[in-house]
């Protein structure tokens, strides 16, 4: 299964990229996660190193290659330790596949390149206050004006909101419901828009989310991205990518925890002998490693299908749920076998227990994906 996905070019890319995150990133991971905050400049250095436009287009400042490479990206970067880091270097996966999907070339010129290059920040921006599992009643609306159109309304929870310089938002343009919903581009130095200070969060600390205002944002007529009123099948297609890439990130942070856990039980003693001796724990472990094992492959499968030119909507929805609820239940076990550790900060798995819980929210809820997969049974 896995070299369906990955070739000698993804495991080249793989170990140059792992020594970048090793030697680059984790030294610095600690101190970002309690600022709550990165340097703009770690962007740029991941693409001079060649790293950051894996998987887009080198015509529009990509590095090439296909989705195999943004699942590489996804796991090393996490395995600096912080997934809240490898989130908003991140957040421009889910913002530029719209342009590319459905954007004109000029666009695509103009705003993937800056991003791609790690000179302008990427965003997505759906979700609103009064609901993101709703995409298709989104609320935010865009009037046409002159020769330009006019945002008004609110988004939340965006990553990299803070600071983005472009943002692909969702719009209604038409009447109620998915028919009625556009993208645009919003270059946020041409058009302002509020956004507020960081969300303080459970986890992903050194990423930053944020809430956006458009109080009446002017964009030009060539800020739409593809039809109007074309724009939820995009957001669509673009969610399927984006859930396969969340599912292996959680299949990371449990290997992440599955690894610290065994290194763990192999030293700690209690009742003189290291706690590995104990079959509980054995057994536990064993259960840890099955459940990462089953939620990877079934994620890879995806994956595979995905570069196969598969249009996977629903089993991208299961494989998601397969590795939250994996990833879920391995960071527990792996706080619990650290004992009182595993509660303190420092300790990798109380980072990881923290994260994890994201995975079942972002980028549709467990709920979500399982009406996804029910409709895919015909239900
Ligand atoms: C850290 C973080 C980063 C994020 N980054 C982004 C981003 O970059 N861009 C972006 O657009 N969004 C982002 N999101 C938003 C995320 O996608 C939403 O939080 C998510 O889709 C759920 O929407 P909601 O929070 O409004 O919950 P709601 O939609 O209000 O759901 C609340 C609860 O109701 C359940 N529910 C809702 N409808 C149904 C139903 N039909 N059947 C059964 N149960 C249902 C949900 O499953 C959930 O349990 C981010 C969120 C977080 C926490």
């Amino acid at each position: 299964m896995t070299n369906a996905i990955f070739g000698e070019e993804h495991e080249l890319f793989r170990a140059q990229l792992r020594r970048f995150v090793r030697e680059r990133l984790t030294p610095h991971v600690d101190a970002w996660e309690d600022a709550g905050v990165f340097p703009r400049s770690v962007y740029a250095e991941l693409a001079e190193a060649g790293f950051l436009g894996a998987g887009f287009p080198e015509r529009f400042g990509g590095g090439g290659g296909d989705l195999g490479h943004m699942v590489v990206m996804a796991e090393e970067l996490t395995a600096s330790g912080s997934p809240g880091l490898a989130a908003s270097l991140g957040s421009l996966a889910i913002a530029l596949p719209p342009i590319l999907a459905a954007g004109t070339d000029a666009q695509r010129e103009r705003w993937m390149r800056p991003v791609l290059e790690g000179r302008w920040i990427a965003a997505l921006a759906i979700t609103e206050p009064s609901g993101g599992s709703d995409v298709a009643n989104l609320t935010t609306r865009a009037t046409r004006d002159g020769d330009g159109w006019v945002l008004r309304g609110q988004k939340t929870f965006i990553t990299s909101g803070t600071r983005a310089d472009l943002l692909v938002v969702a719009a209604r343009t038409g009447g109620p419901g998915a028919g009625g919903v556009s993208l645009f581009g919003v270059e946020t130095a041409r058009s302002p828009v509020v956004a507020s200070a960081p969300l303080r969060k459970m986890g992903w600390h050194a990423s930053d989310t944020a809430e956006l205002f458009f109080e009446d944002v002017r964009v030009p007529a060539d800020a739409l991205i593809g039809g109007e009123n074309a724009g939820f099948a995009v957001a669509m297609a673009n969610f399927a990518t984006e859930r396969v890439v969340l599912a292996v990130t959680a299949v990371q942070i449990a290997q992440m925890a599955l690894d610290a856990t065994l290194a763990y039980v192999r030293e700690r003693v209690a009742f003189g002998r290291p706690i590995a001796g104990f079959q509980v724990t054995r057994h536990k472990l064993a259960d840890m490693a099955t459940s990462v094992a089953a939620a990877r492959a079934l994620a890879y499968g995806v994956v595979a299908r995905m570069i196969a030119g598969e249009l996977v909507i629903g089993d991208a929805a299961m494989a998601k749920n397969a590795a939250t609820d994996a990833c879920s239940r391995v960071v527990d076990e792996a706080v619990q076998l650290h004992g009182g550790a595993g509660f303190m900060r420092g300790t990798l798995v109380e980072r990881l227990y923290r994260d994890a819980r994201l995975y079942p929210i972002g980028g549709g809820t467990r709920e979500i994906m399982n009406e996804i997969i029910a409709k895919q049974l015909g239900l």
